[in-house]
């Protein structure tokens, strides 16, 4: 079976065509700047990979090129679009009521209409991604696999705010949650490869990309999670600034700032980026702690600070950690901010393998902790859009 994978962002598509009975990647890309006169392509199938300059002032017809790209004989890699057995997307805001991986119509186009006000940036991409793929192949089934699915079980202590209950009836204001595929993933592969059956696996999962979440999983289901109602809570990210007392943006606004810079001063210009003064990518802050940058070495402290804080409180309430699982781009590269995290594990038993830390890169999976260490901390190199395209396969399947 193939099956064609879309992530679209507001200005983004990113895409993956799977061959399923190997779980191979055929082709993948993205279209860039969609919606500006810059639009550009970037297409890679095997040992081919173009990049040009396309006409897409919409989603529409960024996935028109893509869906031509693949059958185009130079660089395609299908004889026709026929050959796609089912779409999976990528939809980010489910609300209240997605709570798993669902064949799309009209009752699930409305949900995530419904969540748009919840995701005003990323639902309405993705709606007009489903139409356009809709559009070009009407007889497909469409998937919609949502970011927030996997942190649905979050018990109502964990994803009630303590706030007027008002405010959570007639706004829904509550905690979501975010990445939800990337922590299934690996909650899924971390079980396989601890050789536990994943209804009797905990673990603390945390995805270290340039946005940053962490999940209590118990007996393989999401207990809490740091992210909230928007991706703006949670341990301090590349741009955003993770938790502050709440009260910081009405004292900016009493300041004198307007409700929207303020927005984007937490959102894009703080966390690695705001501290440092400098950049919000790790690689380029570890070599300005080499240069003796102390701006670079504070953001870096407050970031691994705010992930063992979230780690330490999930200790607490989960009855035991089989694993703390490391991923995203951070997680699965940063070999000294994962030293330093396993360092500051030591107190809760993790005992640090620093040949082990040096093996697991390069996308591979395993522990960096000691043989015989009480906690221990593995990589896994997570994959979203596999997850996707495996959801796809079982729901098309079922018919
Ligand atoms: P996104 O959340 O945008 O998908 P990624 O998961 O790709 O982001 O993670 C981006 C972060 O990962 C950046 O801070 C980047 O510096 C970091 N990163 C990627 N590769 C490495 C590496 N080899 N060493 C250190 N950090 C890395």
């Amino acid at each position: 079976m193939k099956v064609f994978v879309v992530n679209c962002g507001s200005s983004s598509i990113k895409y993956q065509l799977f061959s399923m009975a190997e779980e191979t990647v055929l082709a993948k890309g993205v279209v860039e700047r969609v919606g500006t006169a810059e639009a550009e392509l970037k297409h890679k199938a095997g040992q081919n990979a173009i990049r040009y300059n396309i006409d897409a002032p919409n989603h529409k017809a960024g996935i028109q090129v893509i869906l031509e790209t693949l059958v185009d004989p130079r660089v395609g890699v299908l004889e026709s679009v026929d050959q796609i057995e089912g779409v999976g997307h990528r939809v980010v805001h489910g609300g209240q009521d997605a709570t798993q991986s669902t064949r799309i119509d009209e009752s699930i186009l409305k949900i995530i209409e419904n969540n748009v006000e919840l995701a005003p940036l990323h639902n309405p991409a993705n709606l007009e991604g489903i139409a356009a793929t809709m559009e070009a192949m009407p007889d497909v089934p469409q998937i919609a696999v949502f970011d927030t699915a996997f942190l649905s079980t979050l018990p109502e202590h964990a994803y009630r705010y303590a706030i007027p209950e008002d405010w959570y009836e007639n706004y829904r204001v509550r905690k979501y949650g975010f990445h939800g595929t990337s922590h299934r993933y690996v909650t899924f592969k971390a079980a396989e490869l601890l050789g536990r059956p994943v209804e009797d696996t905990n673990l603390i999962t945390c995805h270290l990309g340039n946005g940053c979440s962490i999940t209590a999983v118990k007996n393989g289901r999401a207990i809490d999670h740091s992210m909230g109602m928007t991706p703006l809570a949670g341990v301090v990210m590349g741009t955003r600034s993770g938790d502050i007392d709440p009260a910081i943006p009405l004292h900016m606004i009493n300041m004198g700032l307007e409700p929207s810079e303020v927005d984007k001063m937490l959102n894009k210009r703080s966390g690695l980026l705001g501290v440092s003064d400098d950049t919000n990518d790790m690689r380029d802050l570890l070599e300005l702690v080499d240069q003796g940058d102390k701006k670079a070495t504070l953001a870096i402290e407050l970031f691994v600070y705010s992930i063992l804080k979230y780690i330490g409180s999930y200790t607490a309430v989960l009855p035991r950690v089989d694993a703390i699982v490391l991923t995203g781009g951070i997680g699965e590269n940063s070999l000294p901010v994962r030293e330093r995290l396993c360092a500051g594990l030591a107190n809760l038993g993790a005992t640090a393998d620093l040949d082990r830390n040096l093996a697991m890169s390069g996308g591979k999976a395993g522990p960096i902790t000691a043989n015989g260490s009480k906690l221990p901390v593995w990589i896994i190199p997570t994959n979203e859009e596999l997850m996707i395209a495996r959801d796809t396969r079982r729901l098309v399947a079922q018919g």
